[in-house]
């Protein structure tokens, strides 16, 4: 018979897939000789079978079952449901790949009336028996059989209002009992049926819960925000009880093996005494600093952080554990890979090479490439004048500046109808409100410690988070809150520093990252692996600077076409677009040609010595006109002409469809006295810079072209204006010409248009949108239904369509390359500055992405990833 279930004697850390992280980490540990409390874990193939069979459970499981539990109780030397010696249970999800609080958890499982009171007798803790039995009901009520959670909420508080206390840890025993009666009765009168006093029934209903809880909608949303495919399901862990509530020398705790948020190599984590593990994360009480347990328990503490610096060492990787402490005995419940924020990520990843637990290919692999965003993300001016509110905890770096909303569908309404920006504001989050988080610029919580909810599913999405600000006073009905003696209401700005913790009244000022120690050293070894080259897009020198700080190596797309809108070069542009005639457009263009000399001087005075590619004019002519009638009137003013004229003009240009219409080569290919002027400018500024001892390397680049003749007739023009440029001049300039690729006939023929190129790029944006017949400006429309049914499992504009439109790139390199080995190939459309398309590109051969300044970071991390996953 198939094997459903595994000890944790029997399993490893490699069988993730069949046993689910937590299952697989618990059986390595177990193996480890660490004290894990006794259990099994049944398969994530069962979980698969649950959905896609009409038994739900195959042939066999329920033996298996039973074997495992009587195994159990044999090792436990004690029985599930006997009141003289009750086997107490745990069962939680665990799917391959962690998503944190998202699916469902039963603990203290095996508890019924006749059990309770025999654990009373055995424990000779009352108070701890009922505290753990009302846990269960709770929990079992919720998670298994539907019932809503603030129903018990509010008959809990029914019970501290009637003996006049604020916290659970107030009501005695017989208070407790209270609560277990009212508990019951409220199952009963919601659901119809009674609370069932049958362990094995609680344990079959427990599994079959969490085994549905794999789609309930905020797992299935989890997924689907972090992209998680590709699983069969969740495993699901059945273990041996251990209590931290027992009493004060019990507690429970989360670790890590380094700080998450930093990176720094330090044992960090939180704990509770006499609390559940349940307690620690839901951010009810603020808990305590793992340092403070090596003063109260200096013994424990030895232990715990003994194991932590084994267990690291195991893994050689940063590890998140929880831990569980029941009268003194240590015991560990978990340990997985820590999630971290960005900047610990690649401390961490350099440190441990450092160490010599990782070598370099290793550290790169550690680190998200996207993630660099956060790093790269603005923070709050710590010079500003600023009035603080009020201070949380720092749990999680950046800056975030948005209107205050209280709760997370407020949050995704203000966001996606209103375009609004939103700093969401709550008492403490929970999974169900993972939507408006993931819309919100940051997350402020009133309670909860840096390893809450709020904190750790913000520094999972980068975004900035201050939690456990116990001073603000929130007013869900009234939608204000109260901090440094204010009131915000809702749609009042504020803004948070998720580095120091502070609440700020109104919109901080922000500025850019500065990037340094740590992330220099893992980009200088991303720049020994990686074989692409890295460009950027852009042609503003401040752009330009940015860009090569951020380790440019050229400029792979400068589109001219952005410089002709500055200052009074568009009355120049229009001249010539008004013009009559070819006499009058060169005079137009004449006015044009300093302006653009001195841009180009400027890119090439930065870029020294590296490539610069500059595209000739690409976009349609209308795009330079005004289309409303005032526009149209100082355009009559500026050029003296009539506002007939200039509306006439508009109406010509008009086309229907101008992404496909009147554009790139074409328009040059109708007046060269474009390209030549443009041609003129580009090698008049390289000669007066080379002359300035500047060495500069050009490349033209035509754009829009779709056949070889198209080239060949542009290449005459730039090749005859650019060596006329270098004769008047003398300089020694090379001239390069090449071309974008981004019309699917172009690809197709590449082998002849290679002939009269030295170079290609591919302009994804465009070849995206000519491949798939998507307009690039309007494809927002469907795209995200699209993506919702799996017609697509990216948007094509962000990430290269390897099926596709990278079947087209294939060919044309390979065809480019028939003709001219040596021919340089690169990609300037939107996805070159994104991880799997860089990947793609590495793998066809690329010679360089280019990218906005921006993402250069991640690109360059990218390339050197894709190096090392395809050697
Ligand atoms: C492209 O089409 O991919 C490209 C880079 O050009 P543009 O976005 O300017 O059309
Ligand atoms: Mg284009």
């Amino acid at each position: 018979m198939e094997k459903y279930i595994y000890a944790f004697e029997e399993g490893n850390k490699d069988m993730k897939d069949l046993l689910g992280g937590k299952g697989a980490n618990l059986a390595e540990m177990t193996s480890l000789g660490i004290p894990v409390p006794p259990g099994f874990t049944i398969t994530t193939e069962v979980c698969r079978m649950y959905y896609d069979s009409d038994q739900k459970y195959p042939q066999g499981f329920n033996s298996q079952m039973k074997e495992f539990i009587e195994s159990l109780e044999a090792k436990m030397g004690k029985k599930l449901g006997d009141p003289k010696n009750p086997l107490l249970l745990s069962v939680r999800s665990g799917a391959a790949v962690s998503m944190p609080g998202m699916m469902d958890t039963v603990l203290n499982l095996g508890l019924n009336d006749e059990v309770a009171e025999g654990f009373v007798k055995q424990t000779g803790n009352e108070r701890f028996v009922m505290d753990a039995y009302r846990r269960f009901i709770q929990m079992f009520g919720d998670v298994v059989m539907g019932v809503k959670h603030h129903s018990f909420e509010g008959a809990l508080q029914e019970v501290k209002d009637k003996r006049g206390v604020k916290l659970d840890t107030e009501l005695d025993a017989k208070d407790l009992r209270d609560v277990i009666t009212k508990y019951k009765a409220i199952i009963e009168k919601e659901t119809g049926e009674s609370f069932p006093e049958d362990a094995m029934k609680q344990l079959q209903m427990a599994v079959d819960a969490v085994f549905g809880s794999w789609n309930n909608s905020r797992a299935i949303k989890y997924r689907q925000i972090n992209d998680i495919r590709g699983l069969i399901g969740t495993a699901v862990n059945v273990q041996t009880m251990v209590f931290g509530n027992m009493g004060d020398n019990s507690g429970s705790g989360v670790c890590f093996t380094r700080d998450p948020s930093t990176g720094e190599k330090v044992f960090y984590g939180e704990y509770l005494m006499n609390a559940q593990g349940e307690d620690v994360v839901a951010g009810i009480r603020t808990p305590k600093h793992l340092d403070d347990l090596e003063k109260e328990m200096p013994q424990v503490y030895k232990e715990l952080t003994d194991i932590m610096t084994s267990v690291e060492q195991h893994y050689n990787d940063m590890q998140d554990m929880e831990f569980t402490i029941q009268e003194d005995k240590l015991y560990l419940l978990q340990t997985r890979t820590g999630k971290r924020t960005a900047a610990s990520a690649v401390r961490i990843a350099v440190e441990m090479e450092t160490e010599g637990m990782i070598d370099k290919e290793t550290a790169i692999m550690r680190v998200d490439a996207n993630s660099l965003n956060q790093l790269l993300h603005k923070q709050i001016d710590t010079k500003a004048d600023v009035e603080v509110l009020a201070k949380g905890l720092p749990a999680s770096p950046g800056a975030a500046v948005g209107k205050v909303v209280f709760t997370a569908d407020d949050a995704e309404e203000w966001v996606d109808e209103r375009g609004e920006k939103v700093v969401l504001v709550r008492n403490e989050t929970s999974p169900e409100d993972i939507h408006g988080m993931a819309v919100a610029q940051g997350i402020l919580t009133a309670k909860g410690g840096m390893t809450s909810h709020a904190a750790v599913v913000a520094r999972g999405m980068g975004k900035c988070c201050v939690a456990g600000a116990e001073e603000i006073k929130i007013n869900y009905d009234k939608k204000e809150m109260k901090a440094g003696g204010k009131v915000i209401k809702e749609g009042d700005y504020i803004s948070l520093n998720g580095t120091t913790g502070e609440i700020i009244l109104g919109e901080a000022p922000v500025i850019d990252p500065v990037m340094k120690g740590e992330f220099g050293t893992l980009m200088g070894w991303a720049d020994e692996l990686r074989k692409l080259g890295v460009r950027t897009n852009a042609e503003t020198s401040k752009d330009v600077t940015v860009a090569k700080e951020f380790g440019a190596e050229g400029i792979g797309l400068a589109r001219t076409e952005h410089m002709f809108f500055e200052g009074d070069r568009i009355i120049a542009v229009r001249e010539m677009i008004l013009a009559e005639d070819e006499a009058g457009r060169k005079k137009a263009l004449a006015k044009l040609l300093p302006h653009q000399r001195g841009d180009f001087e400027a890119l090439f005075k930065i870029m020294d010595g590296l490539d610069v590619t500059i595209r000739l004019l690409d976009p349609p002519l209308h795009e330079f006109m005004p289309s409303d009638e005032n526009g149209m009137k100082e355009v009559a003013d500026q050029l003296g002409v009539s506002v007939e004229v200039v509306d006439e003009k508009v109406k010509s240009l008009h086309e229907l469809n101008p992404m496909l219409g009147f554009r790139g080569c074409r328009l040059a290919i109708v007046y060269p006295e474009i390209a030549e002027m443009q041609t003129r400018a580009i090698f008049e500024a390289a000669s007066n810079v080379s002359k300035q001892g500047v060495k500069v390397k050009p490349e033209v680049m035509i754009p829009v072209v779709s056949s070889a003749k198209e080239m060949e007739i542009m290449r005459k023009v730039v090749e005859k204006t650019a060596q006329a440029v270098l004769k008047e001049t003398g300089a020694d300039v090379q001239v390069v010409i090449g071309t974008m690729i981004e019309l699917p006939r172009a690809a197709l023929t590449a082998d002849k248009i290679a002939e009269h190129a030295e170079f290609f790029s591919f302009g994804t944006n465009d070849l995206t949108q000519t491949t798939f017949g998507f307009s690039r400006d309007d494809s927002g429309k469907f795209i995200p239904a699209y993506r919702k049914q799996g017609i697509l499992e990216q948007d094509p504009f962000a990430a290269v369509d390897q099926e596709g439109v990278g079947e087209l790139i294939k060919i044309a390199v390979q065809k480019g390359r028939q003709t001219k080995p040596d021919l340089k190939v690169g990609i300037c459309g939107e996805q070159g500055g994104e991880p799997t398309s860089v990947d793609f590109c590495h793998r066809v051969g690329l010679t360089y992405v280019s990218c906005s300044p921006y993402r250069i970071p991640i690109a360059r991390l990218a390339a050197a990833q894709a190096a090392v996953r395809n050697k």
